[in-house]
């Protein structure tokens, strides 16, 4: 059994000087990694990790893809997608992709349209290779519910959820997943939404670089907190400890596999 941070995003350059101590507690810990990508070269940067580090091990989970965020670099899409095919063997899936308003106000090149053309060509890759898609949804949760149908997606996480109850609801009952974060330790509101979900579709993640505030106070964030987020959410749900890690186990088992 490993504990799973379901998204973090290890390739990114602020863990550069902290891979050996990070990967050296993943295999101590038995601690699983599933590390998204946000464009073109940070998915090489998840994929070098992997053949670097983990190359005969499942302990680090590669997921590539282009987040909403570089959607106005066009270029990506073609360079992606060749990168994709050549690597395909080493790919676990789709992530993180999705759409945010929040980037168009800050980038006016960044528009809707281009952000839904990169969101569907994600999804389809995702449905042609059957690979899992781990999605980035502030501000977006409808309008990637009315997208995801119209593709046979094998598996979809709502990756820190933060919608409300009815749209847990509906992204529950079409069996995809939702995931939650250190903030559980110190947001009451999300308490609500954790006890709310299914709980063979809860997935727990760190987000790492992300960092957290309160109990957490600015620190380093690294696969080493899902222990505590699973220990802490074995409360909320008023399971043991034993039994919520092996519930959120096989949720990530099913979730990637
Ligand atoms: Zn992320």
């Amino acid at each position: 059994m490993y504990y799973v941070d379901s998204h973090i995003h290890l390739s990114d350059k602020y863990y550069q000087k902290y891979h050996r101590i990070i990967f050296d507690y993943m295999r101590q810990a038995n601690v699983q990694s599933i590390c998204v990508s946000e464009d073109y070269n940070s998915s090489l940067g998840t994929l070098s990790l992997k053949e670097k580090f983990f190359k005969d091990s499942d302990l680090l989970r590669v997921f590539v893809g282009i987040h909403p965020q570089f959607a106005a670099v066009s270029s990506d899409l073609r360079l992606f997608e060749c990168l994709f095919q050549s690597k395909h063997d080493f790919i676990a899936g789709i992530g993180e992709i999705g759409l945010d308003p929040t980037y168009t106000n800050l980038d006016p090149s960044n528009t809707p349209e281009k952000q839904k053309i990169v969101f569907e060509k994600m999804l389809s890759l995702a449905e042609t290779n059957n690979k899992p898609v781990s999605l980035h949804s502030r501000r977006s949760v409808n309008e990637i519910l009315e997208i995801l149908p119209s593709y046979k997606i094998r598996n979809a996480v709502f990756h820190w959820y933060d919608g409300n109850k009815s749209n847990l609801k509906r992204i529950n009952d079409r069996g995809y997943f939702v995931s939650f974060g250190p903030y559980l330790l110190y947001s009451n509101d999300k308490h609500t939404l954790l006890k709310e979900s299914d709980i063979n579709l809860i997935l727990i993640e760190t987000d790492g670089p992300v960092k957290y505030r309160n109990c957490f106070d600015g620190v380093l964030t690294s696969p080493s907190l899902v222990v505590t987020i699973v220990y802490f959410a074995s409360i909320l749900l008023k399971k043991s400890f034993e039994e919520l890690s092996e519930i959120l186990y096989e949720n990530s088992t099913r979730f990637v596999n």
